[in-house]
Parts: C-alpha cells; structure tokens; sequence
C-alpha cells in the first residue's frame, strides 16, 4: 500500500491545505488556497477540489492516480460525512464527503479536524502506537480526539470526544458554545482573550500585548507574539498560559482517571510555538487531578509531532485506514 498515493484535505476558516503523500505519509506534493467560506458550501468545496488538484500538479501526478482522499473539517461529523454544524464556516447539515466525492471522482472520508489530528499522531507519529491515545489541540478553540484499538472513538451518538467542552470549572466563564466553564473557555485563544482583557483593560495592568498586537483584538492573539511576551516575561501573558496549562491538566487528569490512556500529545498552534514552556506546567497540574496517583507512570504527557500538517496527514491516514478496513 505504500505506493498508492492519498490526499489528506485541511478545510479550516481561513484556508484549505492538501498534501499529497504515499500510503506511508511521505508528502509528495502539497497546496494551499483561502478557504472563503463566505463563498458558501458548494464554494468552498470547488475552492478545496481546485487545491487538490493543484497540489497533483506539484506531486507531478494525476487526480485519477490517488486512491482516495481523506478530509478534515471543524465540524462534528457523522459516519457517512455530513459536517453537522461547523459554526466558522457556517455550515449546517452539510454533506462534506459526498461534495467532495463527486468533484474528485475518488473514496472520500471526512472526520472533524481534531479527530483527524489525534489519528494522525497515533499512526504517523514517530512513535509506533497500540494502546489509546488522546489528542488535545490548543489554537484558537481547544479540540480534542480518542483513539482506542487502533479506531476514533466518536460514541454512539458519534459526537462523541469534544474534549475541548468538558466542563472544567461548574461556575466559570461563559464558552462560545453558551455552557460555562469548558475547558477551552481557558484553554484557546479564545479562552485567554478573557484573561486579556480582564488584566489589561479592566485592571490596566502593565502588558506587552497591546503594543504587540498593534490593532488586532485579544481574540485571537497570534502563537509567535504569545511566545514573544513569554520571553520577555510578560506576567500577563504569562499568568494566562499557566491558567491554560493548568486546566488542562485537570482534563488531561479526568481523562487518565476515566480511561488510562497510553499517551495524551498536546498540539496546536500555543503548542507549537510553546510546547517546551507549557508541558512541564500541564505535567505538574495533571499530577493533582488523576487517579489512582500511580495510574499517572502508566500514561505519557507529550508534545505533538505533526505540527501544521497535523490535520491533513491525519485526514491522509483516516482514509487509508477506512479503505482497509471499512466499517
Ligand atoms: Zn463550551
């Protein structure tokens, strides 16, 4: 199977990324496009369909060579590929992998983007995986995926794992989703535009941020300027990335208490550009929330390996995985 060649599609709000790699993962031709959703469904699909074959053209292959595609979206997403509600790109009951199918002519299997992510780094991280893996992704949401005997979990209902909405403080701040206290409501970008503007605006304390981010609002700091004020020993900031850590080792302690994985990998944006700073502090959070205290030997607290590829190479090795062995 390493000869056959997949597509791994990354459909997020902003843009749409396609690898093209053999069955082992290795890329051998990419491309990128704006997604636009304000374009709409249809929009967007010809935009990701055009991207795949762009990125053909790169690997110097035909459409008609890939055996099959595999897609990532930020949606929850049913067995047969609908996207049910992917609120950034304003999609409801959409049918990702049917759309996608017919403008390519090829299998395609869509998962949401984080389960597609965590798959990836259970069967393409540098590590060979068997037992259950937990992925958790901090950007501008917190999502989050389950691996166990070599399948995403997604429950019965296949909504199943949306980590990121865990409650983790019953009284907390209110989350986009409308509960309060999830874990990404800490745990985003999102989550610490709340420490943010609370620090800087409300109590005018001293920050590096406003000068950084010159106009841009506090939603969605960008990861290198979050590591630029960390560097510079910016208490705000920083205070806001230990909380982050912190309630993540609160969920990451639930989940070793509910479930013993082998590993949880912590990726994402804030991972990538902070993953040195930050693991030590969720490490030292986890310790307090899981049970028995033994049970933490057993588990492995890492960071990421697929960085900015995470998603499409785990679309990539979702369809591959679907191809052999349909369900
Ligand atoms: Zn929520």
């Amino acid at each position: 199977l390493t000869e056959q060649l997949f597509a791994g599609v990354d459909i997020g709000g902003t843009k749409i990324s396609v690898l093209i790699t053999d069955g082992g993962g290795r890329a051998v031709g990419r491309a990128k496009k704006k997604s636009k959703p304000e374009k709409g469904f249809r929009g967007v699909m010809d935009r990701a369909a055009q991207t795949v074959a762009e990125a053909c053209d790169a690997a110097g292959v035909d459409v008609g060579s890939i055996k099959a595609a595999g897609v990532g979206a930020p949606s929850p997403i049913l067995p047969n590929g609908t996207a049910i509600n992917a609120t950034n790109m304003g999609w409801k009951n959409v049918p990702l992998a049917e759309a996608l199918r017919e403008r390519l002519k090829m299998p395609v299997f869509a998962e949401n983007d984080c389960n597609a992510g965590t798959f990836g780094e259970y069967a393409l991280g540098k590590r060979q995986r068997k037992g259950t893996l937990i992925g958790l992704f901090m950007g501008t949401g917190l999502g989050g995926g389950l691996v166990m005997n070599g399948k995403l979990v997604t429950g019965d209902n296949s909504m199943a794992a949306e980590i990121g909405h865990m409650t983790v403080n019953v009284d907390g701040r209110p989350c986009g989703c409308g509960k309060r206290g999830c874990l990404e409501a800490y745990a985003s970008k999102t989550g610490m535009a709340y420490a943010f503007k609370e620090a800087i605006l409300l109590e005018k304390r001293e920050s590096i941020l406003p000068k950084l981010m010159e106009d841009a609002g506090y939603d969605n700091v960008r990861s290198s300027l979050l590591k630029r004020a960390w560097d510079e020993g910016d208490a705000v900031v920083r205070e806001a990335l230990a909380q982050a850590a912190r309630y993540l080792g609160v969920a990451a302690g639930n989940l070793i208490t509910l479930l013993g994985p082998e590993t949880i990998v912590f990726g994402g944006g804030v991972f990538d550009a902070l993953g040195k700073e930050l693991l030590p502090l969720v490490k030292a959070s986890t310790k307090e929330h899981a049970f028995p205290p033994q049970s933490l030997a057993d588990t492995s607290l890492e960071l990421a390996q697929l960085g900015d590829d995470a998603v499409a190479l785990g679309a990539m090795a979702y369809a591959r995985s679907r191809l052999l062995a349909p369900s």
